[in-house]
């Protein structure tokens, strides 16, 4: 761990060079933007392997940019922390819906910062190793783990990274029924904020943006979901 790629996209100057000579220091490669309209430019000079997303930005927001991220077929991977100086938690939850990985309040301490960075960098590195197949296929359903993108037939389909996430764990253990909070700690690693009730938010978007494959995702009754195993037996 080290030479990562990150962007860092904040407005405070002052807070932006703090944040980019803590990082610098340890090794990470740091590229900074001011101003929302200044990130989605730069952001096409990826690959990144984590944007530090500040929410509040003149202009373009933090939100706007994290769902332009998450839209975006060939950066939807890349893992966001938001920073932010509100404390409402709708605003957090917010954030966590549109697919955000984790969240600091404001002000924060560059260790902490740091800690929080290589937490989310070691999962993303963890569940790129855990999928053994880079493209599952079920009927007209494909989904490229690699590249984090599903299709069904010819035609992409948009997820948020969590969507993503939840759909390719269940769908590369076919069969198996997994609780909600399995799939939390799953999907989500450590992350407190994500609740069960979440992920049956993202249950529901899932099935509504796969169409006719949304069936493959099944309820469980008193445990949870599962992806539908070849023989599509129940
Ligand atoms: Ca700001």
């Amino acid at each position: 761990m080290g030479s990562e790629r990150i962007l860092i996209v904040e407005d405070e100057e002052d807070i932006l060079e703090l944040v980019r000579f803590n990082l610098a220091k340890e090794g990470f490669a740091v590229t900074g933007a001011l101003s929302g309209e200044e990130a989605l430019e730069i952001v096409k000079e990826g690959p990144w392997d984590l944007v530090l997303l500040d929410l509040m930005l003149p202009g373009i927001d933090g939100f706007a940019v994290a769902r332009h991220l998450k839209n975006d077929a060939a950066l939807a991977h890349v893992p966001i922390i938001m920073l932010t100086a509100r404390t409402e938690e709708s605003d957090m939850v917010a954030g966590l819906e549109i697919g955000a990985e984790d969240y600091i309040t404001k002000p924060f301490s560059p260790r902490v910062l740091l800690a929080r960075i290589r937490a989310v960098l070691r999962r993303g590195a963890m569940v790129g190793k855990e999928t053994e197949e880079p493209v599952i296929q079920r009927d007209e359903l494909l989904i490229d783990v690699r590249r984090h993108c599903v299709k069904v037939g010819e035609k992409p389909v948009e997820l948020t990274y969590s969507e993503f996430e939840l759909l390719s764990f269940l769908a590369s253990r076919p069969g198996w029924a997994f609780s909600r909070s399995q799939i939390v700690d799953a999907i989500r690693g450590y992350n407190y904020a994500v609740t069960d009730r979440s992920v049956d938010v993202q249950i529901v978007g899932l099935r509504r943006k796969l169409g006719a494959c949304g069936r493959y995702i099944q309820t469980v009754r008193g445990v949870g979901y599962r992806f539908r195993d070849q023989n599509g037996h129940n």
